[in-house]
């Protein structure tokens, strides 16, 4: 069954490689960025649609929800991908990076699953995928935003989960280690897994047994 899928953050990296993952298993795709040619290159080479939007504006994340619906049908997976990070010690951290941070990291994935899960709940069905991080599970030097966004968006998959046990809706996370993209550039960290690996994983969740609601799955590579 082809299904619609709604994927954050799918100019590039892990989100690029996840909408050419799902269009491969016959999914229809809708990804979410930033105005970009890389979007637009994205959107040509895989078939995609794209849909333009900047999710640290809150307006902006409910409005994407209703555009994908309308392109797609019923969103039946959503993978809230999109992600920044501000490498920063916290005494030199302007407040600024902080919001930003919690607007894309854990604002966007609340305002998106508000907006696609009533449609979900109606059907008795749907798949919530958080891409958390590793950094979701410990603390690395220079990221207490983006550390304290991603515990906090696993612990809403958590709670989530739970609030929607029975219904047919699963919710999960995903916390990959380091991945070659352009966010672990520069980071000192070497890549354990290519965005394909991640992509793969993301898959995975999309079709997983129902059992595994409420999981954050480690990804190490
Ligand atoms: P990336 O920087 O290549 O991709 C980030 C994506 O988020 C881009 O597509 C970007 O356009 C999108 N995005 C950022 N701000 C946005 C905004 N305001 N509006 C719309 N889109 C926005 O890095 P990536 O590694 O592909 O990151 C994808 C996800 O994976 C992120 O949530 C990141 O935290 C997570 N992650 C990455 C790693 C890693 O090692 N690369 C490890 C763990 C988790």
């Amino acid at each position: 069954m082809s299904r619609a899928v709604l994927i954050t953050g799918g100019a590039r990296g892990i989100g690029r490689a996840a909408a050419a993952r799902f269009v491969a298993a016959g999914d229809r795709v809708a990804v979410v960025a930033r105005p970009s040619p890389a979007l637009d290159a994205t959107a040509r080479a895989l078939g995609v649609v794209a849909l333009a939007a900047d999710l640290a504006d809150a307006d902006a994340c409910a409005a994407v929800a209703a555009r994908a619906a309308e392109a797609l049908g019923p969103i039946d997976v959503l993978v809230n991908n999109a992600g920044v990070i501000h490498r920063q010690a916290l005494t030199e951290q302007p407040l600024a990076e902080w919001e930003d941070t919690f607007a894309i990291n854990l604002r966007a994935p609340f305002l998106l699953a508000q907006a696609v899960l009533p449609a979900m709940l109606e059907r008795g069905r749907g798949r919530i995928i958080n891409v958390a991080s590793i950094a979701g599970t410990l603390g690395t030097a220079r990221a207490v935003a983006y550390c304290a966004s991603k515990w906090g968006l696993i612990g809403f998959t958590k709670a989530l989960s739970e609030e929607v046990k029975g219904r047919g809706v699963i919710v999960t996370a995903l916390n990959p280690g380091s991945v070659d993209t352009r966010m672990l550039a520069g980071s000192g960290f070497e890549p354990d897994m290519t965005p394909e690996d991640v992509a793969d994983a993301l898959h995975y969740l999309s079709v997983a047994p129902a059992a595994i609601a409420g999981a954050a799955l480690d990804l190490f590579g």
